[in-house]
């Protein structure tokens, strides 16, 4: 067989004149933007020179035919004009998933976001008095209802909402904080690294597993701003340890004028410990033990859109109000309206527990994901093929987002064992699907938790995992 040389191939390939007048463009010209069209011809015969380059295609006679050619350009087309942010379905089992969103927002909220992104609203305007007002008003009043704090700010994040204390309180001045707490959030949130940003100097006291009420008590000195304590959100210290009461950290703090801050990170308002789950500390155990301040999530255990929430001391939320800083740090009003309605459901907490999706999937007892998982199994009914088996088998999800890391919630989770088809496989074209399904894989087994599946999303993964076990071209393993 005569081979080309690579120049006489490269003069072989279309021109894009000529793919712009093939059938199969001119077919969709009229459903894309011309710009777009022409990436797309520009992303193709880049691929096809490359081929040439690397050797791929050596003789004339390989090249695609220029309809050949439109029509990739064509699927390409359909590829690049897809939106890039899409739903997902989340059959990890973890509930506060940080690479999928976080919160699930209730449909409360979800009901609020078409009326007042599409319009005007009064974000920054005082109605009485026909003037400028400020957006921290509309959930100022809530969140002190709801923790009985003194004064409250928001801001973008949590990590938002250390630095700008930080930076408010602490500028050029000593922080003290144990060294058991010097945690690292993934997605590059490290408390050292916050504290330098912001111009405070840390002072770390004790060790990593032991720290007292007298090594605090040793470091202050006319230099300290803060005292800061973090809560250990996504890992734990067992054995020979010991933390310092924030109660006993906040006396310590009075008795010198210094104001101690809880980053609580995964604030939560509910005492799960009433619902059959580990108790972690909630907000308003924080301010009652005597925290100065604190600092924790919106999307994260409280089920809300992505935001940090500053709650405590009139003077010091105040000081932190005048900063700079918040006109960067600033929340959005689709943000700010679906904090607010979260909020409020949370005046009846039976309700909170039943419509915001966190707590829900988060308190939902084993027996309710038996029967779910047994209804995504009738869905799927008698698979056919041998590409994999399915049954159903005990395991747990997660809360996630670095909140009670050990606690694991029972779960019945839905287990495709690999035959035909080897795990990796699976798991892969569960995810290409459309929409994408994200599951877990343990020991070559591909696991789907019904905790964090949305009513609407088992017909989807049923019809998927049928579409999965019909596959019979093999050769994409
Ligand atoms: C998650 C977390 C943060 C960061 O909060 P974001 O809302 O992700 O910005 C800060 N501190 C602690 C202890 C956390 O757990």
């Amino acid at each position: 067989m005569a081979t080309n040389t690579k120049q006489e191939l490269f003069k072989n390939i279309p021109s894009v004149d000529r793919l712009l007048m093939s059938r199969s463009l001119k077919d969709v010209s009229a459903a894309y933007p011309r710009t777009l069209i022409i990436i797309s011809i520009n992303q193709v015969l880049d691929e096809l020179r490359s081929k040439i380059l690397k050797g791929d295609i050596v003789e004339k006679g390989a090249m695609p035919e220029i309809e050949q050619v439109a029509g990739l350009t064509v699927k390409r087309l359909a590829l690049i004009s897809r939106p890039s942010l899409k739903p997902v379905i989340n059959a990890t089992g973890v509930v506060v998933h940080t690479n999928l969103g976080r919160s699930v927002m209730a449909e409360k909220v979800l009901n609020k976001f078409r009326a007042l992104g599409g319009g005007y609203s009064n974000l920054e305007y005082d109605l009485e008095r026909g003037r400028r007002g400020s957006r921290y008003t509309h959930v100022e009043g809530i969140l002190k209802e709801l923790t009985s704090a003194e004064a409250a700010m928001i801001v973008n994040n949590n990590a938002a909402a250390v630095f700008i204390v930080l930076d408010t309180l602490a500028k050029g001045r000593e922080v003290i904080i144990s060294r058991g707490q010097l945690v690292e959030i993934g997605g590059s949130f490290r408390i050292p690294d916050v504290m330098q940003k912001s111009g405070a100097r840390m002072v770390e006291v004790g060790t990593t597993n032991k720290t007292h009420l007298r090594d605090y008590e040793e470091a202050i000195g006319p230099e300290t701003a803060l005292l800061l304590k973090v809560h250990t959100s996504n890992f734990q210290v067992v054995g020979f340890t010991e933390e310092v009461p924030l109660s006993d950290l906040a006396k310590l703090g009075r008795r010198f004028d210094i104001p101690v801050i809880e980053d609580l990170g995964s604030g939560c308002f509910i005492d799960f410990s009433n619902y059959g789950l580990t108790k972690e500390p909630t907000v308003q155990d924080s301010l009652s033990s005597g925290a100065s301040l604190v600092t924790f999530s919106g999307d994260k255990m409280l089920g809300g859109p992505q935001a940090g929430i500053i709650l405590g001391q009139k003077v010091l939320v105040d000081a932190i109000k005048k900063n700079q800083l918040n006109r960067a740090l600033r929340i959005d009003k689709l943000t700010l309206l679906a904090l607010e309605e979260t909020l409020r459901i949370y005046r009846d907490e039976r309700a909170a527990i039943k419509e915001i999706p966190t707590l829900r999937m988060i308190c939902a007892p084993y027996h309710a994901m038996v029967k779910k998982a047994e209804r995504l199994l009738k869905l799927t009914g008698e698979l056919k093929g041998r590409n994999f088996s399915v049954e159903s088998e005990d395991g747990a999800s997660k809360v996630g987002g670095g909140a009670l890391p050990l606690l694991e919630l029972p779960s019945r989770l839905i287990c495709l064992k690999p035959l035909r088809l080897s795990s990796r496989f699976i798991e892969l074209w569960l995810r290409s699907y459309d929409p994408p399904i994200i599951t877990k894989t343990e020991k070559e087994k591909i696991f789907l938790d019904p905790r964090t599946m949305q009513e609407k999303d088992l017909k989807i993964v049923a019809e998927a995992i049928m579409n999965l076990a019909l596959l019979e071209d093999a050769s994409i393993i």
